[in-house]
């Protein structure tokens, strides 16, 4: 979308159906708001009927933490939008950009000259193959990638995966905004969404996988007993989808930027989904990239390759400086520690709107976590 407003000729294919949901919740902090009301898009999101999220619960048991982060770039609306709603308006927006935009359409092979991409070879839904040349080919194709497969392109800082869960939608179940339960060894995360309905997610630690997906429904229910008052609010509702779970979810950047190649998106870095930033990940960097693209192409001259791929390894560098704090506290807080030595400190911040603030500016990947958990903001705060 970013690439063809600025009069690119961009093709964009997903070999999935557009408009078909995904293995993910929704939530968006005000740091990715932020970006889809940059690009215009954020009304529309408004008037998709999802709810607007005026709260955020941080649950330790003992302690709950309750308020909203600052606004980012202006914006401070909160939205936990359907992945089939959300991922259909981007698609209709970057084909209303101009972009040629093809479904159930796979990438299959990379076409190069050398070692540079030229271009992809693509199979339809009948079989029909197709190369397509270009000076660029953008892997925006998620976890397990066949594009940086294709390209080589190598995991260079990895932690293995630390939670694994499942989630469900509940019709019936009211919610104060979005509430975060965190328990050692189990997170709880609730998202009201469309339709009046609200999305739970039940996590534990990796090492309980396999008792989980053997027991979903009794493990799930298990989790959420840790929030009685959740609890309570499910068993008067009713589940209205079937359990989704995954048990893969590392935490990795890639290598995204070589000769006339580049990766976004979870393809470039992925990490825990506890915190709910992915997708806000996935908009900085496709903002990123397409700046660095754009100040990259020049004037279309393939002497100018050199130019571009400078240009795609400064967007490695800077999406990694932008997102690096971000990846450090979800890797420190998908570890699913026991918070009780940290309610004093909980309770201390709860006291004061400010600090409460603060806090979920932390939660919301707007404030490092080493700016709010250094050692003298927290003397003064149990000082104060
Ligand atoms: C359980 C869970 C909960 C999450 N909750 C949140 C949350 O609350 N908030 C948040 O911000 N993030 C959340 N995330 C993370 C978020 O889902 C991802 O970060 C986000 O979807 C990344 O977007 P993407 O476009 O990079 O990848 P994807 O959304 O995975 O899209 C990749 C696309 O590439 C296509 N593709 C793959 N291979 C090919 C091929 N060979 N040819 C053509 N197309 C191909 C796929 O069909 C897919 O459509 C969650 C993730 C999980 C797993």
């Amino acid at each position: 979308m970013l690439l063809a407003r600025a009069g690119i000729s961009v093709l964009a294919v997903d070999r999935a159906a557009f408009g078909s949901d995904t293995l993910s919740t929704h939530f968006l902090w005000p740091r990715t708001t932020g970006l889809l009301a940059k690009w215009g898009l954020l009304e529309a999101v408004a008037a998709s009927g999802c709810p607007p999220i005026e709260q955020v619960t941080a649950d330790y048991g003992p302690v709950a933490l309750k308020g909203r982060p600052s606004a980012v770039d202006g914006t401070a609306a909160m939205y936990c939008p359907r992945r089939t709603v959300l991922d259909r308006l981007l698609v209709e927006a970057a084909r209303g950009a101009g972009a040629e935009m093809r479904d159930e359409t796979t990438f299959r092979e990379l076409l190069r000259e050398g070692s540079r991409a030229r271009g992809v070879r693509l199979q339809d839904k009948d079989g029909n193959v197709r190369e397509v040349c270009s000076r660029l080919v953008v892997g925006a194709d998620g976890l397990w990638s066949p594009v940086a497969r294709a390209v080589g392109a190598a995991t260079d800082v990895e932690h293995e995966t630390l939670t694994c869960g499942y989630y469900a939608y509940w019709s019936g179940v009211p919610t104060s905004g979005v509430e975060f339960y965190v328990r050692q060894g189990s997170d709880i995360l609730v998202f009201p969404t469309h339709a009046g309905l609200t999305c739970i997610w039940a996590g534990r630690a990796r090492g309980a996988w396999e008792a989980y997906r053997g027991d979903v429904e009794g493990t799930y229910h298990g989790i959420l007993a840790l929030a009685p008052g959740l609890a309570q609010r499910v068993v008067k509702g009713a589940r209205a989808t079937p359990f989704r779970g995954t048990s893969k979810l590392p935490n990795f950047y890639r290598r995204s930027a070589g000769a006339g190649w580049a990766l976004v998106g979870d393809a470039a870095y992925h990490r825990d989904p506890l915190t709910g930033m992915g997708i806000g990940d996935a908009f900085l960097g496709a903002d990123l990239l397409a700046t660095a693209v754009l100040g990259g192409l020049g004037d279309g001259d393939a002497r100018l390759d050199d130019l571009l791929d400078g240009r795609l390894a400064d967007y490695q560098t800077e999406f990694r400086r932008r997102t690096q704090p971000v990846f450090d506290y979800t890797v420190r807080a998908a570890g699913l520690a026991d918070p009780s030595s940290a309610l004093p400190l909980y309770a201390r911040i709860a006291e004061s709107a400010e600090d409460t603030t603060r806090f979920m500016d932390v939660l919301a990947g707007a404030l490092p976590f080493k700016d709010f958990f250094n050692p003298v903001n927290l003397s003064h705060l149990m000082r104060r």
